[in-house]
């Protein structure tokens, strides 16, 4: 365990050996008087993007807090990387320097046919290297005066009566008032408030490659690739970022073992490395989950509350997951804030606003993805055709519109139906994924058909 702790220079790099001391074993008599603080007014469990957002905004109030990060930064994640344009205004502090390079368009094909290519005027998604983006953010929420335990795993927690939480780690425990999980999606904290029935749960790999071992007149800097409608759900994506790209699949766990053949697959058909014999062995691929919030996920108990993957709070269309991360870790600091002033009895506040601002959006991704799922040509065919589709995408992704006001503008006095169109979809989404391989029933295809023509009246 190391801390790092910003301001003071503890040891010629900055650092010191936590858990050492905590041991009573440093070889350096300075841990009289340098014994790290083990109380805290907040712990905030996991320094990724929403760990780290919530210590850098809840630090710059004066708030004595500290992360806990069982990896060691910098470190990995599995990830495309993208931030939309929504995050850089979300986000409480300037990540310009972590940047690789700006998206202004798609290219996609359908089951890997032909291809289409959509652009904004202006840059919807950033490229950015995990690795260096969450080191980025832990080392600001440092310079903010936040303390740093990494390598430090939480291991479980004990919420007493008064109103303290001790925190578990294998060097010995910490205490604080209030203990924000941001553990991701496999953490102690997650699974402490949420079991895995809680979360609709997606599957991702990827694995970021060198530009030099790509060929590299098929990639346009500026565009995302997607290809989708190939598995009965989920895509496979292209993302340049300067120097490195990111290739991935995702999908529902459902369909999880067809991911890495899908991603062989896509690479086949891309033809995008040196080489066409691809072994996916040679490639550093990674996986992970992606939980997205149900009406079964908790998000508090008393002085503990969970943001980000920990609390499934990842849009399930795309699986952007960092947008929400940042937002509902200041949602968190807000009300902790509030809290820790005496402004407020309890931290209720905090499920009352991401019930407000962040669960309406990803209830209603969460409906369009089964939607595209029951009439996936019809969506394509929509998407292609229809330039309206994508630039309010485009506004969505740039944080100017929501999905769910948008559909409701949409339709109109029609919206009372849509409930119908739901049901619907869910039905057929379970039978494509139940029977991955059946394709769509003349009835979907007429009732695609119907939608198309009522759309095109609107
Ligand atoms: C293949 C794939 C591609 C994706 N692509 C994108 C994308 O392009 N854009 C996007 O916005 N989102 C994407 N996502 C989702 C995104 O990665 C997550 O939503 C995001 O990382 C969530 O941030 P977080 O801070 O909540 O959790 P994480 O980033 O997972 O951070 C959790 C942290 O907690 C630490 N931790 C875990 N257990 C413990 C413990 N017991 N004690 C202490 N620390 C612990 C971990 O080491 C980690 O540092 C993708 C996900 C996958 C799997």
């Amino acid at each position: 365990m190391r801390a790092a702790v910003s301001g003071r220079r503890w040891s010629p790099d900055g650092v010191i050996r936590v858990g050492d001391l905590l041991h009573n074993c440093h070889p350096f008599p300075l841990r009289r008087y340098i014994l790290p603080p083990k109380s805290f007014e907040v712990i905030v469990a996991g320094g990724g993007p929403a760990g780290a957002t919530a210590a850098y905004s809840l630090a710059s109030a004066g708030v004595n807090v500290a992360i806990l990060d069982k990896a060691t930064f910098p470190r990995d994640k599995s990830c495309g990387g993208g931030l939309i344009a929504k995050v850089l205004h979300d986000l409480p502090l300037d990540v310009k320097p972590v940047i690789r390079n700006a998206m202004n368009g798609m290219c996609f094909t359908y089951q890997f046919g032909g291809r289409f290519t959509k652009r904004h005027y202006e840059p919807v998604v950033y490229g950015t290297l995990r690795r260096e983006f969450d080191n980025y953010l832990v080392e600001q929420a440092v310079r903010q005066g936040a303390t740093l335990f990494d390598g430090t795993g939480v291991e479980g927690f004990e919420q007493n009566g008064e109103g303290a939480v001790n925190v578990l780690t294998r060097a010995g425990s910490l205490s604080c008032r209030v203990l924000i999980g941001a553990d991701g999606a496999n953490g102690v904290v997650r699974r402490a408030l949420n079991n895995e029935q809680a979360f609709f749960n997606q599957a991702g790999l990827s694995f970021e490659i060198e530009r030099e071992r790509i060929i590299d007149d098929r990639v346009d800097g500026a565009l995302m690739r997607v290809d989708w409608g190939t598995l009965p759900s989920g895509y496979a994506w292209i993302f340049p970022k300067g120097d490195f790209l990111n290739i991935g699949v995702g999908g529902p766990v459902a369909i999880g073992k067809r991911l890495k053949p899908y991603l062989h697959e896509f690479l086949v058909n891309e033809r995008i490395l040196r080489t066409d014999r691809v072994s996916l062995d040679d490639l550093n691929v990674s996986g992970h989950k992606l939980p997205t919030f149900t009406e079964r996920t908790r998000l508090s108990d008393r002085n503990v509350l969970v943001i980000g993957d920990a609390a499934g709070l990842i849009e399930p269309l795309t699986g952007d997951g960092i947008s929400y991360g940042v937002q509902s870790a200041r949602l968190a600091a807000d009300v902790v804030l509030h809290w820790l002033s005496g402004a407020c009895r309890d931290l209720s506040e905090y499920d009352e606003t991401v019930l407000r601002e962040i669960v309406p959006e990803i209830v209603y991704t969460r409906k369009f993805l089964a939607f595209f799922n029951a009439f996936p040509t019809l969506v394509h065919q929509v998407v292609s055709r229809d330039d309206r589709v994508w630039q309010a995408f485009c506004r969505v992704l740039k944080g100017e519109e929501a999905f769910h006001l948008l559909r409701r503008k949409k339709m109109g006095r029609l919206y009372g139906v849509a409930q119908y169109v739901d049901r619907f979809a869910f039905y057929y989404e379970a039978r494509r994924l139940k029977y991955p391989q059946a394709s769509e029933t003349l009835f979907q295809r007429l009732v695609g058909r119907m939608l198309e023509r009522i759309g095109g009246l609107m």
